[in-house]
């Protein structure tokens, strides 16, 4: 996204990026490495793996690595370790935020109605969508084999997840409009708003609102 949008600015070779990532590829998925690679190596991007955060001096634009190398950067931009819920946390649901969770159930520890997917759970898996995205299909497996037919109030909480992005569409098609939207893609995401919002509210009808 950065190289694109220093490119269509004219102002690529302006700026170097660099990339540093934890484990000995570019991506810890295979495929996703072996695809990434020869792309960062044709958009100029730098790259170094087995790169662990240690420590950040901001006062001398500095990242350390646990490996012993280190960084000078103008912008860093870096993912933070991994937290759980406050919301969790708060309710009591789980400790340091994350819901204990039957591994191979998927069900709340002592709970056999209440299903963890995501990264809700304390299951030790990578927190990413693309799990979130199989352990919504071994639950749906579960509840058929289960003869569980339906999830009580399942209408309530799918409109309350498409709304949200709907909204957040909504705010993208305002920067769209104001000429402000950094994203080459923008106007085509901001498009979303409209048949997010009508399933949103399709699914809020099936849970009883009106108007
Ligand atoms: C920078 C970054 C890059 C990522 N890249 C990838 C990737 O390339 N591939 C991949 O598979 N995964 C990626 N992930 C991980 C992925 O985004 C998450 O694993 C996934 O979104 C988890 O889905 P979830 O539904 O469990 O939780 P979330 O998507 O976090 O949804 C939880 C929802 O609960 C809401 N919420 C919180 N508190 C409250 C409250 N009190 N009341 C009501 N709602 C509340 C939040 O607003 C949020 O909408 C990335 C994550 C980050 C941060």
């Amino acid at each position: 996204m950065l190289h694109d949008y220093f490119k269509a600015r004219g102002l690529r070779d302006k700026v170097k990026l660099r990339y540093n990532y934890p484990v000995n590829h570019v991506h810890a998925t295979a495929n996703v490495a072996r695809w990434a690679k020869p792309l960062f190596d044709e958009a100029g991007i730098e790259y170094e793996t087995f790169f662990n955060v240690k420590e950040v001096d901001p006062a001398k634009r500095i990242v350390y690595s646990e490996e012993g190398s280190e960084v000078q950067y103008d912008l860093l931009i870096a993912i933070p370790p991994h937290r759980g819920m406050q919301v969790i946390e708060e309710n009591k649901l789980g400790d340091a935020g994350w819901i204990p969770t039957d591994r191979f159930k998927l069900t709340m520890e002592g709970r056999d109605n209440v299903y963890v997917i995501g990264d809700a759970g304390n299951v030790p898996v990578s927190k990413t969508g693309s799990v979130a995205h199989c352990e919504a299909e071994l639950v749906a497996d579960y509840c058929r084999h289960a003869g569980r037919a339906s999830i009580e109030g399942w209408p309530f909480y799918v409109a309350f997840a498409m709304f949200r992005p709907a909204a957040l569409s909504q705010g993208l098609a305002g920067r769209v409009r104001d000429g402000t939207a950094a994203n080459a893609n923008a106007a085509q995401n901001a498009a979303a708003v409209r048949p997010l919002a009508e399933t949103a509210w399709a699914f809020a009808k099936r849970a009883g609102a009106t108007g």
